[in-house]
């Protein structure tokens, strides 16, 4: 009998994807699923999605398989994938879970790192269709760089090896809003506001400006206030990049450092 954790999670997303590509015919492997679920979605956009609005921060496209080991690959990989959310044409879980689990159980080889906010509408897995292992993720509400987020990357960056840090704010982010309002809160809450003040004070109250110049300031200080970050970025091993990931159409965008 099937073991339910070696058939894929989800098949909803595909309904128009060739038959050669469904679950369970002729048991295709998990490389023809993508191959197929790629040639399916080549050139195609769901009406009223802007796709040059995405194709415009992608950057070369990197063939299925291929080695993800420059910041660029990386950078590339993580758009696609965005744009194949963006597009509803996610693959991630079309590969089974349990082969997947048994090959993470004693490894993980991440190509990215991800610093985003702790919200509940930004998964980061998903939005950027990856699998199982294959991002390195920190959130914290307002996606900011804490010792605690730096100590973190440090480690995806120097022992796992990431090739690119994203830092992502993302649209209506309840953290930056009650930074710029600046009002009492209970608990800790308000300890987050001294390191999005930088933006609110660049940028005043206009909260997505605020929240693009958080993504950029926290970038820039990842990049300056690491010996370890910055000695990745100086030869070559490391791009850090704000992006700004809107609720609306589940797009990212790079933002201009
Ligand atoms: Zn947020």
């Amino acid at each position: 009998m099937l073991d339910p954790l070696d058939t894929p999670c989800i098949s909803s997303f595909h309904a128009d994807v060739p038959d050669a590509a469904q679950p369970g015919n002729r048991s295709p492997t998990r490389r023809q699923f993508l191959q197929a679920l790629a040639a399916a979605s080549a050139g195609t956009a769901l009406p009223g999605l802007a796709w040059a609005d995405i194709a415009n921060n992608t950057a070369d496209r990197v063939p299925d398989g291929a080695p993800i080991d420059t910041p660029e690959a990386a950078l590339a990989t993580l758009l696609q994938g965005n744009r194949r959310f963006a597009l509803g044409r996610m693959t991630s879980c079309q590969v089974p879970i349990g082969p997947l689990l048994r090959e993470t159980v004693e490894k993980q080889e991440p190509f990215a790192a991800v610093l985003s906010c702790a919200d509940s509408r930004v998964p980061v897995e998903m939005v950027f269709d990856q699998e199982l292992g294959r991002l390195f993720v920190a959130r914290v509400a307002g996606n900011i760089a804490t010792p605690e987020i730096i100590a973190s990357l440090e480690y995806g960056v120097a022992v796992l090896g990431t090739k690119l840090v994203l830092v992502m704010g993302h649209g209506h982010c309840g953290a930056v809003k009650a930074a710029i309002a600046a009002k009492p809160a209970p608990g800790q809450i308000s300890s987050l506001y001294e390191f999005i003040q930088p933006a609110v004070q660049q940028a005043g109250h206009d909260l997505d400006a605020a929240i693009h110049d958080n993504a950029r300031i926290q970038a820039d200080l990842l990049a300056t206030s690491s010996p370890v970050l910055s000695k990745a970025i100086s030869e070559g091993t490391l791009r850090i990049v704000p992006a700004y990931y809107d609720l609306a159409t589940g797009v990212v965008n790079v933002l201009k450092a």
